[in-house]
């Protein structure tokens, strides 16, 4: 199944990161995107490193015309978009009546509309070149789970779960997989405001094996999503936490 190209949104660190590598070892092109080009550039680097090949292409996924030049550029490079992993993401933390308009705004921008415009963008070229892709989704568990300030951070990865149902459901007609993933707590940066409020111990206990996801975890499962084999998943959002929403 190697030789498919797969484009990864917020590639310059954590999950994304760890993605681009994953799919380079089993023989995919990947197409690294991200806003901070120095870090996505660095995982251009780890990935050739590795004898993989891939592209940086510098992306705002708040921006839609942003979006539909990475994936233009995807299919110029590499001929084909097989893979659309709406990965970006940022968080904001704080109470809901003393957030700030513009962070809540900001949040939803990349989170929601992000992933929406990845959806569109992707979703439109794989019918046009009439490629059976898979479009894969960050969500949460806080996309599920109600926690203390996550306002704007729940708000757009519960909006991430219902897109990915609507779009599986419109795409489908054209042979095309939409899917969700619901990681835990990740050990990644975006976590890190949670450490610094002394959270890492809690976080740890509501995983199962009671440490911080590994993201090279996150980015295994995401491959196998994106297999043949897989491809009873559709329009679902797959948990990969570990247990958290299991229990509590
Ligand atoms: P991370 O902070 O390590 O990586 C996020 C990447 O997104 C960064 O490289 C950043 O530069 C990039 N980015 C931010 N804004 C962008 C924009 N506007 N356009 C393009 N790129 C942008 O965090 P991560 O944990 O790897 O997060 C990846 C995804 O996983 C996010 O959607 C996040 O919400 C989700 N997630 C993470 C966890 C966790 O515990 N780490 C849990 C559930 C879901």
């Amino acid at each position: 199944m190697s030789g498919r190209v797969a484009v990864i949104t917020g590639a310059g660190s954590g999950i994304g990161r760890e993605t681009c590598l994953t799919f380079a070892r089993k023989g995919e092109k990947v197409v690294v995107a991200d806003i901070n080009e120095e870090k996505g550039l660095e995982t251009t680097e780890l990935v050739k490193a590795e004898g993989g090949e891939a592209v940086f292409v510098n992306t705002d996924v708040s921006k839609f015309e942003e979006v539909e030049a990475l994936v233009d550029q995807a299919v110029e490079t590499y001929g084909s978009i097989d893979i659309m992993f709406n990965n970006a993401g940022i968080g904001k933390m704080g109470h809901v009546l003393s957030l700030n308009i513009e962070d809540y705004l900001h949040v939803i921008d990349v989170n929601q509309h992000g992933v929406a415009y990845g959806i569109i963008a992707a979703g439109r070229k794989m019918r046009d070149l009439d490629i059976k892709g898979v479009i894969i989704n960050s969500a949460s568990v806080f996309g599920y789970l109600a926690n203390f300030g996550t306002f704007p951070y729940q708000a757009s990865k519960g909006a991430v779960r219902m897109m990915t149902q609507n779009a599986a459901l419109e795409l489908s007609q054209y042979g095309i997989r939409v899917v969700g993933i619901a990681p835990g707590s990740v050990d990644t940066s975006i976590i890190q405001a949670y450490k610094d409020a002394g959270m890492t111990q809690k976080m740890k206990e509501q995983q199962m094996r009671k440490e911080l996801i590994r993201p090279e975890a996150i980015a295994n499962a995401v491959y196998l999503l994106t297999l043949e084999e897989a491809d009873v998943i559709n329009g679902s959002v797959v948990m990969l936490d570990d247990g958290y929403a299991s229990f509590k």
